[in-house]
């Protein structure tokens, strides 16, 4: 068997654990036929602490990620164990540019359940990889889809994304095999088309 082209690169940045990352990498293999990269020594974004809201911003994030080279990879997810926001919500799970190069994973608000409780490392780790997947489709340009049980149906709460299937629909999948970079596009996704 021939080895895939690296093709997506896995930025975590200062203290995201390495479960997450290989859990997040494995899940995004397992889903399309592109091999990932886990790449090393990104420091926490200082550069986009807001001190008045006390959280990062992903936007200030993912425009010095866009100018950053990251060894020519197609796509580059960022993943942070820090509280991410965009200006006009409290918080985000993620960020992604539509079509954009670069996306980004928070694993900060996955990690603690509605309640205030503790959720077991499985549930934390299917909540990292729903999140990464669906802004991935971002990256391929995959829009918000109404399916409820659909990964790219916008999920603003952890009880949504807690009721997210770990699958794309039937037309987001198409769509997305569609997308993949030649030449691997002739592959499918994995488990996910079928
Ligand atoms: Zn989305
Ligand atoms: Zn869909």
């Amino acid at each position: 068997m021939t080895k895939k082209k690296p093709c997506i690169g896995l930025a975590p940045f200062g203290g995201v654990s390495d479960i997450i990352s290989k859990t997040i990498a494995a899940h995004i293999q397992g889903y399309l036929p592109l091999d990932v990269d886990i790449l090393s020594g990104l420091s926490l974004p200082g550069y986009a602490y807001d001190q008045r809201r006390l959280q990062y911003d992903a936007g200030i994030i993912l425009k010095r990620m866009e100018s950053e080279p990251f060894q020519d990879y197609a796509k580059v997810v960022g993943v942070l164990d820090v509280d991410i926001f965009v200006p006009i919500v409290t918080h985000v799970f993620g960020e992604a540019k539509q079509g954009g190069r670069c996306a980004l994973v928070s694993v900060y608000r996955l990690k603690r359940n509605l309640d205030g409780s503790t959720p077991p490392r499985s549930l934390l780790l299917g909540r990292a990889a729903k999140v990464a997947l669906h802004e991935l489709g971002h990256l391929f340009d995959i829009h918000h889809c109404v399916d409820r049980g659909c990964l790219m149906h916008f999920s603003g709460v952890l009880e949504d994304l807690d009721q997210t299937p770990l699958d794309f629909c039937r037309y987001c999948s198409v769509f997305l095999r569609s997308a993949l970079p030649a030449p691997n596009n002739n592959g499918g996704i994995r488990k996910a088309i079928r």
